[in-house]
């Protein structure tokens, strides 16, 4: 397979909320959802170094898992349908059609529906043996793209901010948000910025997940030496919960600023951002930057819901 040149770039977009404004706030969101029609979000800059492993060792394409919304699976079968590669998709859950399956499948990504048992298995050792046997050609990527690999193509964000602050006219920033899954796009930003401003991670996973010590493994693995950022609970009581605030605060936010938040992770975020600043957190005259990392393929699935709360 062949490594594509693409190296996207997101703009920083001044948020015009006068919530914000009154506490003397200032805020501005990367919008990674903006870099392509099809690849949205963080997942192309996880993906991208499994991408270049899978070149460099003679695979054909790439192989990994995700649910029935996943933007994980979706951003992996658009990018091996742009750049020709094949693409396995192992699924949580028994078949369902949902706007991502059919986009997957329209793509061109072969999917294996996995069972929630069988979903369960996928961090014993002997998970991947049958799926390595079945698609020798084919690299396995980690769920989410995780891992080093992952975090390591999340490192030059931290350039394309320092590019983008001219154009809103900041000489810098003093915090820089983002929606945290498993740490891996956290880890990447953290490193980037090595020290120079803390990096807040909203969890959109319960704290009891793993995700604090998974994410100090990553960093020592990737040589960090600690410090640099803090996490935030952010899940409102799941990963997947929607409730009837979340969905208030996301219309809101849409309406006043005309950016779309996803409910998973960037409203989530945006929402204990909103929290901590009202709990008077957050020192007036902060400069901060919040990345928009996407998710809004997975909306589409989820707006009866949305629809529903909002009645
Ligand atoms: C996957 C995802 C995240 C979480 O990224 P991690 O690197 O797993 O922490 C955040 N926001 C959106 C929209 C995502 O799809």
């Amino acid at each position: 397979m062949q490594l594509p040149e693409w190296q996207p770039s997101a703009r920083l977009q001044l948020i015009d909320w006068p919530w914000l404004a009154e506490r003397d706030i200032h805020l501005a969101m990367l919008r990674l959802d903006q870099i392509d029609p099809l690849i949205s979000g963080n997942k192309w800059y996880k993906l991208r170094g499994y991408i270049e492993q899978a070149e460099r060792e003679g695979y054909q394409g790439l192989i990994t898992l995700g649910g029935a919304h996943s933007n994980h699976l979706h951003a992996l079968a658009a990018a091996g349908r742009q750049w020709g590669f094949p693409t396995v998709g192992l699924v949580r859950g028994n078949p369902v059609q949902t706007p991502t399956t059919q986009d997957l499948q329209a793509w061109g990504m072969q999917l294996h529906w996995l069972g929630y048992a069988g979903y369960r298995a996928r961090h014993q050792p002997e998970f991947w043996q049958p799926w390595q046997q079945q698609y020798p050609h084919l690299l396995p990527v980690l769920e989410g793209g995780g891992g080093v690999t992952g975090t390591k193509g999340c490192i030059g964000l931290i350039d394309n901010i320092s590019a983008e602050l001219p154009h809103i006219g900041w000489s810098d920033y003093d915090a820089l948000w983002i929606a945290v899954g498993t740490g891996t796009t956290l880890a990447g930003l953290v490193l980037g910025e090595q020290l120079r401003h803390p990096v807040i991670g909203a969890l959109a996973v319960p704290g009891d997940h793993g995700v604090a010590q998974q994410l100090s493994l990553i960093l020592q693995q990737a040589g960090h030496h600690g410090g640099g950022y803090r996490l935030t609970e952010a899940s409102r009581g799941g990963f997947a919960r929607l409730d009837k605030e979340l969905a208030e605060f996301m219309r809101d936010f849409s309406d006043i600023t005309g950016v779309i938040l996803d409910p998973l992770y960037t409203g989530k975020m945006m929402l204990a951002l909103q929290q901590e600043i009202i709990r008077g957190e957050i020192a007036g005259g902060s400069r901060i930057i919040a990345i928009h990392s996407g998710g809004l393929q997975g909306l589409r699935g989820m707006e009866p819901r949305i629809r529903q709360l909002l009645r």
